[in-house]
């Protein structure tokens, strides 16, 4: 049986950086799954169907071919085999995301390629509802929190980096609508799982979170073997 590590978290707490580089020490196929969710906000986008359009939305879901590739050891996503690993990190798919993947028949989609995805490897997936709904049994479960300042803060020197044009208080709005959107919706909602362990990002640095949450990766995994 593979070993599962679930890290929730919401958008600027650091969970991709930290989940790459856990992924890198302990030798875990590192999976985004919030890229899927992209995918589809993507698709939707580039073919003017609202949000709002269930039925539209679900009549193209058997159009939209999500895969995650490694390639050179960097995950690569491509939607209809077109890689757009870049294409669906701008402003525009974070404004409207949320507003996809709180539809049931797009998780319906997505969930299970989720669970495929870690019934052979040793995995550490990303998202909002590992712990909770994709893996209820995974290994170890992180929650990762983080306030939304700080996370603001984080993305706006992100977008900036990438050169990308917003302010601050753009950012800061975004992810506030973000965090109501998903934390609010009936479906699989972005919530902390009783058994999850909870790691507060706030004032913490990257290397600081690694490490913590490798000491407890190692733990669990050394526990299991001796079971
Ligand atoms: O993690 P990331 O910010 O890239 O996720 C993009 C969006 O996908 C989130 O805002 C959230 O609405 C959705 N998501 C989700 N469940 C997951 C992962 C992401 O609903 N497991």
């Amino acid at each position: 049986m593979s070993f599962v590590v679930a890290i929730d978290g919401p958008a600027g707490s650091g969970k991709g950086t930290v989940t790459k580089l856990l992924a890198e020490k302990l030798n875990l196929v590192n999976i985004d799954t919030g890229a899927m969710y992209r995918c589809v906000a993507l698709y939707c986008l580039d073919n003017n169907i609202e949000s709002t359009n269930i039925a539209n939305i679900k009549n193209n879901l058997d159009n939209i071919n999500i895969e995650l590739k490694r390639e050179n050891g960097k995950q690569q996503v491509y939607l209809n085999n077109k890689n757009v690993s870049e294409k669906i990190r701008t402003p525009e798919v974070d404004s409207v995301v949320a507003k996809y993947a709180a539809i049931k028949e797009v998780r319906d989609k997505v969930t299970p390629m989720q669970r495929k995805m870690g019934e052979k490897d040793d995995i550490i997936m990303e998202g909002r509802d590992i712990g909770t709904v994709v893996f209820p049994n995974a290994d170890v479960k992180i929650f990762l929190e983080c306030s939304i300042e700080e996370r603001a803060k984080r993305r706006y020197k992100q977008d900036i980096e990438k050169g990308i044009n917003v302010t601050y208080e753009e950012v800061l709005e975004s992810i506030i609508e973000r965090h109501k959107l998903e934390t609010q919706r009936e479906v699989a909602p972005f919530v902390k799982a009783d058994d999850a362990i909870l790691v507060d990002s706030t004032n913490m640095s990257i290397e600081e979170v690694v490490n913590e949450i490798e000491k407890i990766i190692i733990e669990k995994k050394n526990k299991k073997r001796i079971i």
